[in-house]
């Protein structure tokens, strides 16, 4: 049987106190790894996530859509752990738009959006950058989302953001490839967590209905492919995105 072993690597993972983020943290802790578990506002939801990561986790706090927050996040991971191994963009947000929506308010939705999903993930791998050049390796995976493929007609600047993901993440792959830091997107279909509870539970029916399984993902199903990721396992994959929508989605 093959075995991920994450021992001596140290991890990164934003917006982990809940959702899918929690579940990849538990994933890479397990498999070893000293995960710094960010959160923005739920720090009793991050220090529970902490407990189940062990004792060498910490808990980092910051509003990743701010760049100087960012920067505290890393330096604080760096300050304990002196080097980053992995890097999992996760934190994000979810809103429903229309142009039915008043200016002021769509402006500002879509900056929240894209700084939040997107920019977060630009200016942590930029911050993640500096030290794995130094280390000459690295792995930075990006949560993007089936709407960056599918597009959304609720959802737009949250779709547009997760597609900027996707193609940030082919950049990264593409240029630093040769320096050894190898960049990959995961694109989740419907998920149980406190994002999707909502549509969940008013279009449980339609959504369920566009998987061919029936069954919604769990945070578990996501993190297990971010775990084979963040190993030796997917070394001479780079770039790439893979779905993890139970087939509701293929392209
Ligand atoms: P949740 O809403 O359950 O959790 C969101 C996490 O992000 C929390 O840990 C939250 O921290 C953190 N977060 C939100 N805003 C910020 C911020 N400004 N700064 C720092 N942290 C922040 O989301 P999910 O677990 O469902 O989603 C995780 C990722 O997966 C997201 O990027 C999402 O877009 C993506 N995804 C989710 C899908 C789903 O169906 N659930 C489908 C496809 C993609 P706090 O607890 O402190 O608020």
């Amino acid at each position: 049987m093959l075995e991920i072993n994450l021992k001596d690597k140290v991890a990164l993972v934003t917006g982990a106190s809940r959702g899918i983020g929690k579940a990849i943290a538990i994933a890479l802790a397990r498999a070893g790894a000293k995960v710094a578990i960010g959160y923005n506002i739920n720090k009793a939801a991050a220090a529970e996530t902490a407990k189940e990561c062990g004792p060498q986790s910490l808990v980092v706090q910051g509003n990743v859509a701010r760049p100087a927050e960012c920067k505290r996040i890393l330096e604080t991971v760096l300050t304990s752990s002196n080097k980053i191994d992995i890097l999992v963009n996760n934190a994000g947000i979810a809103e429903k738009d229309s142009v039915g929506m008043d200016y002021r308010a769509w402006v500002n939705h879509w900056q929240r959006t894209l700084d939040t999903n997107f920019l977060s993930a630009v200016h942590m791998s930029y911050l993640c950058l500096q030290p794995m050049l130094r280390q000459q390796g690295g792995k930075i995976i990006n949560v993007s989302s089936r709407s960056a493929f599918r597009g959304e007609t609720e959802y737009l600047a949250y779709a547009a953001s997760k597609a900027a993901m996707v193609n940030f993440t082919r950049c990264l792959a593409r240029t630093f490839a040769t320096r050894n830091i190898l960049a990959y997107a995961v694109a989740p279909g419907f998920i149980e967590t406190d994002m999707a509870v909502e549509d969940l539970e008013r279009y449980g029916e339609e959504i369920r209905a566009q998987i061919p399984s029936g069954k919604v993902g769990l945070p578990g199903d996501v993190a297990n492919v971010v775990l084979f990721l963040a190993s030796d396992l997917s070394n001479y994959i780079t770039g790439s995105t893979i779905d993890v929508n139970g087939g509701s989605y293929l392209h």
